[in-house]
């Protein structure tokens, strides 16, 4: 039920976590993150508390400077290991909170496109159709794009591309989304809070928006599709 991500000049894993755990009042039921190394995604996930996360990733460290995280509260498919966020389709990977009301129609699609599902998710889907249009030869921004518009329900995702460690893509319709500014970093938060000890410098997306980040730029869609400005906030928390 938190998303966070981090384009970052540090080792992200334990970043992350802590971010995570700043969004751990909303409850959960499994976390997990993924960050790129090397240009390569990997992941790690687990059932139940954030510290069973964290014992994993004592146990099988994940190194990075870019990564995306979730806890998860599950709506389609049990609280279980695979069925846990980020989920991996090709290159692409993806967090979501909440619920992706023609899930079952997309699914239907991409089977007959010969895709197979690895889980119950209905997130799962999000990442398969966005690597359906990245195979069809679109850039992995515009594959996010084409995905994010097909999307009904209610969601924030967050998604990385493997083999691109400078780029986040994030997209808000129904659940918040905050994007906060570092020096030479750039973050996605559930809410501002969970960036609270990374910055105070807040862009709230707005609904229906799109946006496409790196480690020193932020740009906007709006619902309609033109590219908009959104005001940067300083945000004071008690933290
Ligand atoms: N609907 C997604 C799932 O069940 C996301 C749930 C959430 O908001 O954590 O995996």
């Amino acid at each position: 039920c938190g998303i966070v991500g981090i384009l970052g000049t540090h080792e992200v894993a334990p970043i992350l976590v802590e971010a995570l755990k700043r969004l751990e009042y909303r409850g959960y039921d499994s976390a997990g993150i993924a960050t790129i190394n090397n240009k390569v995604l990997d992941r790690r996930r687990a059932v139940g508390k954030l510290v069973n996360l964290s014992d994993l990733l004592v146990h099988e460290p994940l190194a990075g400077k870019s990564g995306i995280g979730h806890t998860r509260w599950a709506t389609h498919g049990a609280p279980s290991v695979s069925n846990a966020h980020p989920h991996l389709a090709g290159s692409v990977s993806v967090v979501h909170n909440g619920i992706i009301e023609n899930f079952k129609e997309l699914r239907e699609e991409l089977a007959v496109q010969g895709m197979s599902f690895d889980t119950e998710t209905d997130t799962e889907t999000v990442a398969l159709l966005c690597q359906h249009y990245k195979a069809a030869g679109h850039t992995s921004a515009e594959a996010a794009r084409k995905t994010v518009e097909r999307l009904d329900g209610a969601f924030a995702l967050a998604f990385l591309f493997d083999g691109e460690d400078n780029l986040m893509i994030a997209a808000r319709k129904g659940s918040p989304l905050a994007i906060g500014h570092g020096d030479g970093e750039m973050y996605v938060g559930s809410d501002a809070f969970a960036l609270a000890p990374l910055t105070d410098q807040i862009t709230y997306l707005e609904e229906g928006d799109f946006a496409v980040l790196t480690r020193t730029s932020l740009q906007i869609w709006d619902i309609n599709g033109n590219q908009t400005n959104r005001e940067k906030r300083r945000i004071q928390l008690d933290s």
